[in-house]
């Protein structure tokens, strides 16, 4: 599993940039990470992890590493309780194929629903 070198906020843009140690770079709209909160207070106690929308004018209030494997993100909205694993970020990372749990695409920057394939 490849672990992140460099993790960037860009807070105007609302965005989060992943540096992994193979050499791929993930940028992952704040409001697309919001949408994938592992947690079960967005993702309920099913089987089925969702994609759930946000306005896209989410961002991040806060961040630290939670261990060695993990980002603990707090969001504007005053949601806390995601733990974003390095596993899971590469998982929902545009680079990754979908894999039956990412329905959706960027398109132009924008996470958008759908089961076309990413590019
Ligand atoms: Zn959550």
């Amino acid at each position: 599993m490849p672990e992140p070198v460099d993790v960037v906020h860009a807070k105007g843009a609302r965005t989060l940039t992943i540096t992994w140690d193979d050499g791929a770079t993930s940028t992952l709209p704040i409001h697309y990470l919001r949408g994938w909160c592992p947690c079960a207070g967005c993702q309920g106690h099913g089987s089925t992890i969702r994609f759930h929308d946000h306005p896209e004018d989410v961002g991040i209030d806060f961040m630290a590493e939670s261990g060695a494997y993990a980002l603990h993100i707090r969001f504007t909205d005053g949601h806390d309780s995601g733990i974003f694993t390095w596993q899971w970020l590469r998982t929902i990372a545009p680079q990754t194929p979908p894999e039956g749990l990412k329905r959706g695409m960027f398109r132009g920057g924008h996470f958008v629903l759908g089961t076309a394939p990413i590019e």
